[in-house]
């Protein structure tokens, strides 16, 4: 369902409240409109100078159909239920996606891996039926989390996991994927300015800055630990605090260390990074929650129009 508001700008200070951040809108006066939708299984929010914003919802939901590895008839899922079988054929955007995700494995020394699947199943982070697995079976599976095990043709637009078990996950960087495809979206619209919200993947562009405010992991959701000033660029967080669970006394939370098969240690309570491409800071916000300060230094001789913030 898609709920439609139209705001003006010190209204929707009050309003913005986020997952890993907040909005704080300067007060000019522009009226903008604000729509939120569940999708990705998270709540995407839109705030544009237009009133209608079906058009990318509906790009939204076309990408959800194609990548989601819950849905069975997604290409992604596909892929999944071949692996050891044969190689899918996909679209050209899925081809893309998973090509990047396996460069980026390689890019962040594999504290970003997108085949994560048998080990987020053993744990239930895909259905929240919860357990701690033995450490036999986070072995086996960890078997079948290796990048080179994944055969892509380029000329064919194939994919083949070559191993029965193996599982494509893109949680870890679709969300930032789908801010940048909406945004130049919304550019070649003429869409000068905006800020698209996709479950904490934030993207803010037009010609004014807008301060974003980090959420303090594990605390009420509104406190603030930092703030940052962005125009054209995305912020993108990642915590433990987000997602997890409590077994005999010890806290698990969703970011996997593709070394262990278990919850990252949390080096960082939580990693924001700001960047203008939203799929490099949502790989990498989880990458370095995984890898901490070895990753800091790679990343910002990479990216140098980026920033990352650690807390504590
Ligand atoms: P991030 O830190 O950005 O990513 C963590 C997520 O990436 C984990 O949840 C896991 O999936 C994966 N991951 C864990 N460790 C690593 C690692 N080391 N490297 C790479 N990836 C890792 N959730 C639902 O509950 N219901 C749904 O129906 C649903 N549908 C979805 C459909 C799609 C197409 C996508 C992309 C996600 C969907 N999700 C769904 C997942 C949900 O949106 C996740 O919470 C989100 O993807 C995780 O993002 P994050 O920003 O919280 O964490
Ligand atoms: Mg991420």
């Amino acid at each position: 369902m898609i709920k439609l508001k139209s705001l003006t700008n010190s209204f929707f200070r009050a309003l913005l409240i986020m997952s890993g951040a907040f909005l704080l809108l300067p007060s000019c006066s522009k009226t903008l409109s604000s729509s939120s939708y569940v999708v990705f299984g998270t709540e995407c929010r839109m705030t544009l100078p237009i009133s209608s914003h079906t058009k990318y919802y509906n790009i939204l939901s076309d990408m959800e159909k194609k990548f989601s590895y819950r849905i069975e008839t997604s290409e992604i899922a596909l892929v999944n239920k071949n692996a050891g079988e044969k190689p899918i054929e996909v679209s050209d955007d899925v081809f893309y996606v998973v090509r990047e995700a396996l460069r980026f494995s390689k890019e962040t020394d594999g504290a970003f891996n997108p085949l994560l699947l048998p080990i987020i199943k053993l744990w239930g982070w895909d259905t929240g039926n919860y357990r701690v697995p033995s450490d036999e079976e986070l072995r086996n599976a960890l078997e079948l989390t290796r990048v080179s095990d994944v055969v892509l043709d380029e000329q064919n637009k194939t994919i083949f996991l070559t191993k029965k078990g193996m599982g494509l996950d893109l949680g870890g960087i679709m969300k930032g994927y789908a801010c940048d495809v909406l945004y130049k979206e919304m550019m070649s619209d003429g869409i000068t300015e905006g800020i698209i919200n996709l479950g904490g993947n934030i993207f803010v562009f037009g010609d004014r800055e807008y301060r974003v405010a980090i959420q303090e992991p594990y605390a009420e959701r509104g406190n603030v630990i930092n703030s940052v000033f962005v125009r054209d660029k995305s912020v993108v967080t990642s915590g433990g605090y987000e997602r997890g669970f409590t077994s005999d006394g010890k806290y698990y939370h969703h970011i996997i260390d593709p070394k262990t098969g278990e919850s990252a240690k949390e080096i960082y309570k939580s990693v924001t990074v700001v960047c203008p491409s939203s799929t490099v800071a949502d790989v990498y916000s989880t990458a370095i929650f995984v890898k901490g300060e070895e990753l800091r230094g790679k990343f910002l001789s990479l990216y140098p129009d980026s920033d990352i913030i650690t807390y504590p």
